[in-house]
């Protein structure tokens, strides 16, 4: 099965070399020119196996267009930037690029950057996720239910949980997780995250009872990182 590229750039001749290369690569791709079709392509299911994003579009720009994918999915994002004062921005705002590119670049070294980014995803997938029966998470009803009994948790819990359990072991800043669990950022402190996973932690132990499992891992100065138990 082929993976899928999505290249986001409104620079029609770059994004058909681009292209060209990426599908001499061996792998499937699509070229969107505008923020507002990437966001509509990469809602569709499948989601793009990787996404070449770049950063001045038209209309939306290419962090707002990540921002707003990173809603959706997880699958890998490269950004592709003409100034190096962006490349500061993209790293402060930890929006969670998967990795970025310069302009001028060669197709070349697109296409080995991707191989690199989705090899790397690819060995990222969590082997010892969650069982599907163990946690299951019902978007539709706000509803978490760990070993068949409902957890009980608030929306924000809910959120909170659904995008660290999205991705085991991997850490989220407090600053990922506001933007990506919390709709309304404004009045919320990242300090509030804490007692969040403070009562996330305490209604999954509460399930698990005593089994000793850390879900919600504390990385001092970093932030946390959801741990699917050892099967
Ligand atoms: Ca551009």
């Amino acid at each position: 099965m082929n993976q899928h590229i999505l290249v986001v750039e409104d620079e029609a001749d770059i994004a058909a070399i681009v292209v060209d290369y990426l599908r001499h690569a061996g792998y499937t791709a699509e070229h969107v020119a505008d923020g507002r079709a990437a966001l509509e392509r990469i809602g569709q299911i499948p989601p793009p196996d990787l996404t070449l994003l770049d950063i001045m579009l038209p209309g939306m720009d290419g962090l707002e267009v990540l921002r707003q994918a990173r809603r959706i999915t997880q699958n890998p994002v490269i950004m592709l930037t003409a100034r190096v004062e962006e490349v500061d921005r993209l790293i402060g705002l930890e929006l969670g690029a998967d990795d970025y590119i310069c302009k001028p670049f060669s197709p070349r070294e697109v296409v080995a950057r991707v191989k690199a980014v989705l090899r790397r995803a690819t060995l990222a997938q969590p082997e010892a996720a969650p069982p599907p029966s163990a946690l299951v998470l019902d978007e539709a009803q706000w509803q978490a239910t760990l070993h068949g009994t409902p957890l009980a948790l608030t929306r924000r819990e809910f959120r909170l949980l659904q995008v660290l359990a999205r991705q085991p072991g991997r850490i989220h800043s407090r600053a990922q997780l506001l933007d990506l669990a919390y709709d309304d950022t404004l009045d919320v402190q990242e300090r509030a995250i804490d007692s969040h996973i403070k009562n996330l932690r305490k209604k999954l132990d509460k399930v698990t009872g005593g089994s000793g499992h850390e879900w919600i891992r504390s990385v001092y100065g970093v932030g946390f990182a959801f741990d699917a138990p050892e099967a």
